[in-house]
């Protein structure tokens, strides 16, 4: 489809809304064909199994989001239920769940495979990565996508975008880090690659489930913690027994959630279902993004209405973290062929984009000034 015909496509309503989903997400227009097959009336029953508690704001919402468009447009030929972590299976089975069929599909954030390969953390997030719009756009149309399908495929899973958490905070301090050394001993409930960067700086990285976090910070069992971001972190309750609010979140600067589709089952749909799943997809992912840039500063608002101690961390540490990562993420990629082509494809994109963004974003969020 070229330009023009798009244009009077769209003016016509000729052009179905999963088609302009597709093509918002950045699809290459030759690759949407129209198809000229007679639609069945076959009904589907679809489970999907997510990594996040039952209900999960935002995350388990893109999940019911993504449901109701694919009911929507395709007239109730894909009814998906969606089931939290633990209701099908435990949270953390959930890729193994879909690549052996107990359910159709799952939603979570690669970085939880890296059990699987290494390679996955770069679908998600790693330290001193992309943000949510760079990400996006090198899994979008940067040759991300190719390469997540050929490692997923290995496994009989495709994957698609599903979100995505835009820059986290750095978390919420008992101590005050104002050099290196405020770091030794840290001990930090911070998961995957940005736990390993803290080793290497000399804190301890504290695994813990989210249901002990409150309790471990409150009662000094550890001294800090990340989460999220403002959203996340509020209902969480940290403002209450923290005395500091670090950023930026160094560790995840934009983590992307994704779908995971059993690659069998998927390609058994008829064309136009396989588009719905990948327009829902695609919607899904703008859904989330958007809603917790809502949320967040909304939740941001009120913490500075109240007071909260929010902070920097001072350059030294960044400079530092930023070396270490350096390190921990080559040793990594080093380790397997696949994820040195991730990391050689991933880190090309983040410093053109960087590049960029030096000279946009940066330059124009130094010209606003806007008050704390
Ligand atoms: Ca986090």
């Amino acid at each position: 489809m070229n330009r023009k015909s798009f244009i009077k496509g769209l003016a016509l309503g000729t052009i179905s809304f999963p088609v302009l989903l597709r093509l918002l997400a950045g699809k290459n227009f030759a690759q949407t064909k129209p198809s000229s097959q007679v639609i069945s009336g076959k009904q589907y029953e679809w489970k999907l199994v997510t990594t996040w508690p039952p209900n999960f704001p935002v995350f388990g919402d893109t999940c019911k989001v993504f449901a109701e468009a694919v009911e929507a447009m395709s007239g109730g030929r894909i009814h998906i239920r969606v089931f939290g972590g633990g209701e099908l299976v435990p949270a953390l089975e959930a890729f193994d769940a879909v690549r052996n069929g107990a359910a159709e599909i799952a939603h979570g954030a690669a970085y939880y495979w890296a059990g699987k390969s290494p390679a996955a953390q770069f679908f998600a997030t790693v330290p001193f990565g992309m943000n949510a719009q760079q990400a996006t756009a090198w899994i979008n149309s940067g040759g991300g996508l190719q390469l997540w399908e050929e490692l997923y495929a290995q496994f009989g899973l495709i994957p698609m975008l599903g979100g995505n958490t835009g820059v986290q905070m750095g978390g919420w301090f008992n101590r005050e880090i104002n050099s290196l050394n405020d770091l030794k001993g840290l001990k930090m409930r911070i998961p995957g690659l940005g736990g390993d960067v803290l080793a290497k700086a000399g804190g301890s990285p504290v695994l813990l489930a989210g249901g002990e976090i409150y309790t471990s910070l409150e009662r000094g069992v550890i001294d800090a913690t990340e989460w999220v971001g403002p959203y996340h972190d509020t209902l969480m309750g940290f403002q209450e027994i923290a005395k500091y609010y670090y950023a930026p979140g160094w560790h995840e600067p934009g983590t992307t959630l994704e779908f995971i589709f059993n690659k069998e089952q998927f390609e058994s749909l008829p064309p136009d279902l396989q588009e719905i799943l990948r327009a829902a997809s695609a919607y899904a992912h703008l859904w989330c993004f958007t809603e917790m840039e809502t949320r967040n500063n909304q939740a941001m608002h009120t913490l500075i209405e109240k007071k909260i101690d929010i902070r920097q961390f001072p350059e030294e540490v960044i400079a530092a973290l930023r070396d270490l990562t350096q390190g921990v993420i080559g040793e990594m990629a080093a380790s397997d062929p696949f994820t040195q082509k991730v990391y050689t494809s991933y880190d090309a994109f983040r410093k053109r984009a960087n590049r960029l963004s030096r000279i946009t974003e940066q330059v124009f969020y130094n010209s606003i000034q806007a008050p704390m």
